[in-house]
């Protein structure tokens, strides 16, 4: 295994990513989108790319600010949540920021919220002077008290943070949420959100000085191509030119309509790209309004 060391002028790019967990699975399908393949080595820890200088690091989720700040890796996929309470904790230590959040990629939503005893009427923040929180994110915690001229006590935990109230450790707690069947279970109501979090690509303040810049600008381009197409579909028809006016107002979230070189019987070939599932029912309305010849195609690769 190469070395794994941050040097200040590299030809590879290093991208550090979950090992295992909700976010490992989506990020390296995300990367294999954008055309890249890893040698896969015995220790899983480091992945040589094999198809473009990018070599992947799997490491734990709470690792990858660090390693961007330490310059080990260049880029992370990571929740915005954890990017969030490492930025904030380095700031509440008086260090300038070492990362920034670059892309946010749509997967891994959840929210970070307060979440309260189900038999408490929840009144506003004020209610929280003087009672403990239990949480996994004490920063952004302490952050937004803060800004809110509260004063409670900050109970960090590292896992399990949901059971706390019956403990007895705290009266409430700051977590994640997505379902809300975790804080059900444990008879806790959420009640505010401190941010709303999704995996996001983190990458380094400053631009880079030597062949990452490329590497860098390649793969942001191509990633934006992903995430544009992710339910982007083609859509082509067949129509009357004097119909044309009404299949455009029933296509609200797709682009301008093209119209193909070509004559048919039916009309002028027309397509556009729409941004939003189409469902059958906008297919039928299509129809109904004159389209003919519907066909709706998956995009697999654009550099628009
Ligand atoms: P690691 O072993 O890498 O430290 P972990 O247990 O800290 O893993 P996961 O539970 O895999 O992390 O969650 C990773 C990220 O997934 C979270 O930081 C968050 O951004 C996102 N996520 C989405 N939904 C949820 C949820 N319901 N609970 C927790 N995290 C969620
Ligand atoms: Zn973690």
């Amino acid at each position: 295994m190469p070395a794994i060391v941050a040097n200040a002028t590299r030809d590879r790019l290093r991208i550090a990513i979950q090992k295992s967990g909700r976010l490992a699975e989506p990020a390296r399908s995300l990367l294999a989108a954008c055309g890249l393949s890893w040698r896969e080595s015995r220790d899983r820890l480091f992945c040589y790319g094999e198809s473009l200088p990018v070599d992947l690091l799997l490491v734990r989720d709470d690792d990858i600010p660090g390693l961007i700040a330490d310059g080990v890796c260049d880029y992370g996929i990571v929740g915005r949540n954890e990017l969030d309470e490492q930025a904030n904790a380095r700031l509440e230590l008086g260090l300038a920021p070492a990362y920034r959040e670059v892309r946010a990629l749509g997967f891994g939503g959840c929210r970070l919220m307060l979440a309260i005893p189900e038999t408490w009427e929840w009144e506003g923040a004020q209610q929280l002077q003087g009672l403990r929180i239990a949480t996994s994110y004490p920063a952004i915690l302490r952050q937004w008290l803060g800004a809110r001229g509260v004063d409670a006590a900050v109970v960090e935990l590292s896992g399990s943070v949901e059971i706390a109230p019956k403990l007895g450790t705290a009266d409430l707690i700051c977590d994640l949420v997505s379902s809300g069947a975790t804080l059900r279970a444990n008879q806790l109501k959420p009640v505010e959100t401190l941010l709303e979090s999704q995996a996001v690509l983190a990458g380094p303040v400053h631009g880079f000085n030597d062949a990452r810049a490329d590497l860098s600008a390649m793969l942001l381009r191509r990633m934006d191509g992903v995430l544009k197409l992710k339910d982007s579909k083609l859509l082509m028809f067949r129509a009357a030119p004097d119909t044309v006016p009404a299949l455009t107002r029933l296509l609200v979230d797709a682009e301008p309509l093209v119209q193909l070189p070509g004559e048919h019987a039916e009309g002028i070939s027309l397509q556009t790209m729409c941004h939003t599932a189409i469902s059958w029912q906008q297919l039928e309305e299509l129809e109904r309004a004159g389209a003919r010849g519907l066909m709706v195609l998956s995009v697999e690769r654009s550099l628009a």
